[in-house]
């Protein structure tokens, strides 16, 4: 978004810099004195990457080591530093030392073995690395590695497990129940569309989930013997003649864009949200007839209409469970907004952007706001899908527990995504060195300890120089797409059904993004393409063009989504699109972009308040609401000074809460939906699975159930060697939750001593 450059913020920036250049002129001189008269300590490390102990690296990446000094190049050789496959062979590599920043680099001639650990093998010593003042590093030196496991399937497919998600092509939302298993962590389903499904096939699965479409007569036979067998099958909005098959008594009638209510007094719904919650998309309304109902329907955030959203019932020897309403659908349309209102100007401020698809107070047709702003602090969508996670543990009990990843690397409930918008007015240096200033000591950048950020420009911003240091530190630069603060360029189209509808015109904003990016490849030519993004003025147009554009130019997460205007706002903190969990957009049909959707929660022109907005959010991410999340923040970059960044950065620090780029939240996305559990087993006391580790997945955690129906935990081993573990209550229910890089993992659970 756009912000004004007054004259008196340029005297003061150019003043700022003037210190800066002072304090850095000062420091530089410092160090060439010691360098030259003082220095005669041995040379030690500042950073490797990969560190020691990382996993989910990438088969490619080759292994760079910063010295803190200069270091005196032909010491660095084949025999002073090395890397080691796991049956500690040599692994061939060429060498090269980069003087600016004191960094060797050893580059494999080949890929390296994916899910594989390499030791870096560094010698110290007389005979091993020197500075140039011949000084040796004290000691040998010596750490390992794990690459990442191969690509993962596509999106829409699962690595295959115990968990069945049945589709359709009729509907694409069905196939979106990949994305909530996998933001969920139960990366062990498959995916197979209905016409494929066989009674067969069914026995290879523990649990069904059923996307919203008819079924014939055959169908709805298969699924309910497998059922009856011992089958646990999720139906979401199914045909009528599953749900009867529960007793469930159909009304006739339909519930659109209501609440619902968990039952939080028993499982599965123990420690979810106590008040009403909304869903979006129509739910059909049955009476219950000795259902066990987990949540029901109201049709105000108050009053009850008589029916079950989620309804649970025994049926033979196995256990259906019905939602009344399409859980994907519904969590699609709260994420991107009403579909009705796409390509529409509702809050009266052009262009048209993502909040106009969730302003209610229209002047020309108003309408309640698409999130109950009263309801805004709730993650919604993020509860209903935790629901269902709970519902596949609850049904599964007795077949047995299944373990999950965690949301976030190491464990974390929440992150800050820290962005700015830089309109060519050249802040981006100022603000990256203050936020570079914040760092920890000895912080690790592969483990999110150091404090980085994103700065999409228009290009020309900053140096290229600069860019590199800058990009060579963590930064991020991205491309701040200029539309001149305009609508796009829109065009009739024909629906389906033969009605007309406009949408936005896919040739002007594809012709903007390869022209701005050609421009902003020119300016920086060394520097990777954007891969994240947010446009000016965050124009949107319609409900799914713009991620598709985005996909088509390599950015595959977007920050449009922007928690605006003032007016709307209101100061309060929250998340009105129902989330706090960066997940794949869907098109209007259902089917998924593979383009994350990061929703700007904190902007710097919401009339938020700062610290407020931080404290409020972070204080229900890690407090006993559960509200974890990933939150965006825009703190404009306009200008290195940022009394909202500064506020944000010390409520994330006070907490121990990540401060990350755009792109850092990329990798760690495809990390952990790269990653997998393979190869379950239970044999009655022990869970086993392999654990593999996709690309960017370094710091995943795994949670298994403390309880199963083979007793307690009682411990869990990698490779037959038994790890350390921390319990965590999660949404009412106990987990052990450990570190999991690649290996062969054992859950042993014996009956409790009475
Ligand atoms: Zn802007």
């Amino acid at each position: 978004m756009a912000v004004l450059g007054l004259p008196e913020r340029r005297v003061l920036m150019r003043l700022f810099f003037v210190v800066l250049i002072c304090i850095a002129a000062l420091g530089a001189g410092w160090s060439l004195y010691r360098a030259v008269f003082v220095d005669n300590s041995a040379p030690t490390l500042k950073a490797a990457d990969p560190g020691s102990g990382e996993f989910g690296i990438a088969v490619s990446a080759p292994v760079q080591i910063a010295f803190r000094k200069a270091m005196k190049q032909s010491t660095i050789t084949s025999s002073t530093l090395r890397l080691l496959d796991s049956n500690d062979n040599l692994v061939p590599a060429t060498l090269s030392y980069q003087p600016d920043n004191f960094t060797a680099i050893l580059k494999p001639t080949a890929p390296l073995e994916y899910s594989a650990t390499y030791q870096v093998m560094i010698t110290g010593g007389p005979s091993g690395i020197q500075d140039r003042r011949g000084k040796s590093l004290v000691s040998d030196l010596s750490w390992s590695f794990t690459t990442a496991a191969p690509l993962p399937p596509p999106p829409t497919e699962g690595p295959g497990g115990p968990i069945l998600v049945v589709a359709s092509s009729s509907n694409p939302f069905s196939r979106y129940y990949a994305e909530i298993l996998r933001n969920e962590g139960f990366n062990q389903f498959a995916v197979a569309d209905i016409p494929l499904v066989t009674s067969a096939r069914l026995k290879e699965y523990d649990i069904v989930i059923l996307g919203e479409f008819p079924l014939d007569q055959e169908q709805t036979k298969m699924l309910g013997d497998w059922v009856r067998g011992g089958g646990n099958l999720i139906a979401m909005r199914p045909d009528k003649h599953l749900a009867e098959q529960i007793g469930l008594k159909d009304m006739g009638a339909v519930l659109r864009d209501g609440y619902l209510s968990i039952n939080t007094s028993q499982a599965p719904g123990t420690g979810l949200v106590k008040q009403s919650i909304q869903f979006h998309g129509p739910a059909d309304r049955y009476e219950s007839n000795g259902t066990s109902d987990l949540a029901t329907l109201y049709q105000n955030a108050t009053v009850a209409v008589g029916s079950p959203a989620v309804a649970l019932k025994k049926l033979g020897s196995g256990l259906l469970a019905v939602f009344t309403y399409d859980l994907a659908r519904s969590v699609v349309y709260t994420r991107q907004g009403n579909p009705a209102w796409q390509a529409t100007e509702r809050d009266g401020i052009i262009p048209i952007r993502s909040d106009d698809l969730f302003y209610g107070p229209a002047a020309s047709d108003p309408q309640p706001d698409w999130v109950d702003l009263s309801k805004i602090a709730i993650p919604q969508a993020d509860l209903q899908q935790r629901l269902l996670a709970n519902l596949i543990l609850y049904m599964n009990y007795r077949k047995k527990p299944l373990p999950r990843f965690w949301y976030f690397p190491h464990g974390f409930k929440a992150v800050v995504i820290m962005t700015g918008d830089d309109h060519g007015h050249g802040g981006t240096l100022g603000r990256f060195l203050l936020l570079w200033a914040k760092d920890a000591p000895d912080c690790s950048l592969a483990n999110w300890q150091c404090v980085r950020a994103t700065s999409n420009i228009y290009p020309g911003t900053i140096r290229v120089s600069q860019a590199v240091e800058l990009t060579n530190g963590g930064f991020e630069i991205g491309l701040h797409l200029y539309t001149r603060c305009l609508d796009w360029p829109s065009e009739t189209f024909r629906e389906p059904n033969g009605t007309l509808g406009r949408r936005l015109s896919w040739q002007a904003a594809d012709s903007l993004y390869s022209r701005q990016l050609a421009e902003f490849r020119a300016a920086y030519p060394a520097h990777p393409s954007p891969q994240t993004s947010r446009v000016d003025c965050v124009t949107r147009g319609d409900y799914d063009t713009q991620p598709q554009v985005e996909l088509r130019h390599g950015i595959r997460l977007d920050t449009n989504y922007y928690y605006w205007p003032p007016k709307w706002v209101s100061n309060l903190p929250g998340m009105f699109t129902g989330s706090g969990m960066p997940m794949r957009f869907a098109k209007l049909d259902g089917s998924l972009i593979d383009v994350y959707q990061a929703t700007t929660q904190m902007t710097d022109e919401s009339g938020l308040t700062y610290p407020f907005t931080i404290d409020s959010l972070l204080s229900n991410a890690l407090g006993p609401e559960e509200y974890y999340g990933a939150f965006t923040a825009n703190m404009h970059t306009d200008r290195p000074e940022s009394p909202g960044a500064d506020a944000i950065v010390a409520a994330a620090q006070a907490r121990g809460v990540p401060i990350v780029s755009a792109r850092q939240m990329l990798t760690w996305l495809d990390g952990r939906n790269g990653s997998s559990f393979q190869r379950l087993t239970w044999d009655g006391q022990n869970l086993e699975f392999t654990v593999s580790v996709g690309q960017g997945g370094n710091g995943i955690r795994t949670l298994v159930p403390i309880k199963s129906a083979g007793g307690v935990l009682r411990e869990i081993a990698v490779d037959d060697n038994p790890i350390n573990y921390i319990k965590r209550w999660f949404t009412g229910m106990e987990y052990a939750e450990f570190s999991s890089p690649p290996g062969r993992y054992r859950a042993s659970y014996a009956p409790q001593k009475r």
